[in-house]
C-alpha cells in the first residue's frame, strides 16, 4: 500500500504527518500530492471526509517552501476560498498542522461574523496562506487591505456548496484579482453543469481525480425513511433521540428558523441540544459545535449550509427531520455519520409533501431508500460496541409502521404518492395492537402514539 513516504513529500510535513499518527494516504490524497507536486493543475471530485483538505494543503506548501521567498505586504502566496467559516476554520487549522515545521510559515483565515481589524493586521505583513470565504474577502481588497496580485496557487474548496450559497459572482471577482499565471485546484462534491463552467475557466489542463462517487458515499450508510405526518415529527424525532443507540445525532431542517425551533423543542423534551445556522454569531455556532464534539450535548440541528464542513467524528445518526429540496444535500447529510470508514445510520423523516423529493434522491443515489415499517432503530455496529444494547425486533407484536395506522393502506397519503416500483406497502396495523408493545429496544412507536393524539 502507498505510504507518504512514497509521494515524494519533504521531511518536515513527513514529520508533521507522523505527529498526527497519519502514515496511510486516503485515495484522494494518494492521486493528488503527486500531480500537485509537479505543478499540475487538479480537478478533485471528492466530499469532506475523504482526506481532500491535505490532498491540497501538503503538496502546496511544499512548493511553497522549495520557492522560498517572502510574502509581499497585504498579500498570500496560497489563497483557499471556501464556502463557510466552520470549513474556513478547518482548513486554516489543516495548514497549521501541516505546516507547523516550516519555521516562518505564517497563514491568515478571513470570514464574516467577526471583527475585521485582526483580520487586516494579520494580513498587513503579508501571509503564506490565506483561507478566506468570499465575501468578507472582497471587502477586505475594496478596502485596500488585501491584494491578490502575488498569489501563486488558489484552490476552490466545495466549490459546488460555494455556487450553490450565491457565490459565483464573488468567486469570479476574486479569480480575476489573482495572477492568470498560477497553480489551481478545485474541490467539488458534485460535477453539475455550472461548476463543469467554472472549472473550465479557472483551470488549465487540470487533470480530474475523483474518489467516492455519490452513490458510493450513501451506500456505506445504513438508510432508513419513516412516514409521519408533518404535526407528528417533533414527537417522533424525541423518541427516536432516546432510543440507546443513539449517542451523537446531527439533524437537519431546511430552515434556520426550524433548527431553532427543533433545538428548543428538544431542550424541552429534555435532550441536550443546540442549533447551528447562518444567523448565529461564529461565537455561538463555535460553542455549539464544541458542545457537540465533546458530548456535552447530544443532538445538534443544522442546516445545509451550516453543516458543510463540521468535522465530527462519531456522529451515530443523522435524522433528517425535513427532507432536502436538493437531492445533492442529502448525500451530503447521511455522509456526516460515514466518515472515515464509519459506517453511520440515516433516519428521513417523510410527511406526504416530501415524497416527491425523496424519489429524486433515490434517482441521484441510484438505490430505493428501505422503509423503516415498524420504527426500528437497532444499530448493528453501534449494539455491538454497546455490549448489544438493541434487541431483536418482536416481529408478531410490533404494529404497522406509519403514524397513520389504523387507516387502510390505501388511504395513507404518503404511500399513494409513492411510485408504485419504490418500496412494499407497508403492512396495516393489526386491530388491538399496542404501540408500547410494538416499540424496540426502548422506543415506543412514538409517530402511532401522536397520530393516535396521546
Ligand atoms: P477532510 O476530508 O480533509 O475534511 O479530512 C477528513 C478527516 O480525515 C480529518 O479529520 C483529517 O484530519 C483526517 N485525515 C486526513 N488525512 C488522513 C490520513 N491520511 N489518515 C488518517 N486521517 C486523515
Amino acid at each position: 500500500m502507498t505510504q507518504f513516504t512514497d509521494l515524494g513529500l519533504a521531511e518536515p510535513l513527513l514529520r508533521a504527518l507522523g505527529a498526527e499518527g497519519y502514515t496511510t494516504p486516503t485515495p484522494i490524497q494518494a492521486q493528488s500530492i503527486p500531480l500537485l507536486l509537479a505543478g499540475k493543475d487538479v480537478l478533485g471530485l471528492a466530499q469532506t471526509g475523504t482526506g481532500k483538505t491535505a490532498a491540497f494543503a501538503l503538496p502546496l506548501l511544499q512548493r511553497m517552501a522549495e520557492n522560498d521567498k517572502r510574502a509581499k505586504p497585504k498579500s498570500t502566496r496560497i489563497l483557499v476560498l471556501t464556502p463557510t467559516r466552520e470549513l474556513a476554520v478547518q482548513v486554516g487549522e489543516s495548514f497549521r498542522i501541516y505546516g507547523k515545521n516550516y519555521p516562518r510559515f505564517r497563514h491568515c483565515l478571513i470570514f464574516g461574523g467577526v471583527g475585521m481589524v485582526p483580520q487586516i493586521k494579520t494580513m498587513a505583513g503579508g501571509v503564506d496562506v490565506l483561507v478566506a470565504t468570499p465575501g468578507r474577502l472582497l471587502d477586505l481588497m475594496s478596502q485596500g487591505a488585501v491584494r491578490l496580485d502575488s498569489v501563486e496557487a488558489l484552490v476552490l474548496d466545495e466549490a459546488d456548496r460555494m455556487l450553490d450559497m450565491g457565490f459565483i459572482l464573488p468567486i469570479r471577482k476574486i479569480v480575476a484579482a489573482v495572477p492568470s499565471v498560477r497553480q489551481t485546484v478545485l474541490f467539488s462534491a458534485t460535477m453539475p453543469e455550472a461548476i463543469v463552467g467554472l472549472a473550465n475557466s479557472v483551470l488549465h489542463n487540470a487533470v480530474r481525480v475523483e474518489v467516492a462517487p455519490v452513490s458510493s458515499t450513501a451506500e456505506k450508510v445504513d438508510q432508513r425513511v419513516m412516514f409521519v405526518e408533518r404535526d407528528n415529527k417533533r414527537t417522533l424525532l424525541t423518541e427516536l433521540l432516546s432510543h440507546a443507540s443513539v449517542e451523537r445525532a446531527l439533524i437537519f431542517t431546511r430552515t434556520k428558523h426550524g433548527a431553532n425551533r427543533v433545538a428548543e423543542q428538544l431542550e424541552k423534551a429534555g435532550v441536550s441540544a443546540d442549533a447551528i445556522h447562518g444567523n448565529k454569531s461564529q461565537n455561538a455556532r463555535q460553542k455549539a459545535l464544541a458542545s457537540f464534539k465533546d458530548g456535552t450535548i447530544k443532538a445538534l440541528v443544522a442546516t445545509d449550509i451550516a453543516a458543510r464542513g463540521i468535522d465530527v467524528d462519531g456522529i451515530t445518526h443523522v435524522i433528517n427531520f425535513e427532507l432536502p429540496n436538493e437531492p445533492e444535500s442529502y448525500v451530503h447529510r447521511i455522509g456526516r455519520t460515514a466518515r472515515a470508514g464509519a459506517s453511520g445510520i440515516a433516519v428521513s423523516l417523510c410527511d406526504g409533501d416530501e415524497v416527491a423529493y425523496l424519489r429524486q434522491i433515490e434517482k441521484i443515489i441510484r438505490q430505493t431508500v428501505p422503509v423503516d415499517e415498524d420504527h426500528r432503530f437497532h444499530a448493528p455496529h453501534i449494539a455491538r460496541r454497546t455490549g448489544g444494547s438493541a434487541k431483536p425486533p418482536q416481529r408478531a407484536q410490533r404494529p404497522a409502521a406509519i403514524t397513520q395506522a389504523g387507516k387502510p393502506a390505501s388511504q395513507r397519503h404518503t404511500e399513494q404518492a409513492r411510485p408504485a416500483h419504490a418500496h412494499p406497502a407497508p403492512r396495516p396495523a393489526r386491530p388491538g395492537s399496542s404501540p408500547q408493545k410494538g416499540g424496540f429496544a426502548g422506543l415506543p412507536n412514538a409517530g402511532n402514539r401522536a397520530a393516535r393524539g396521546r
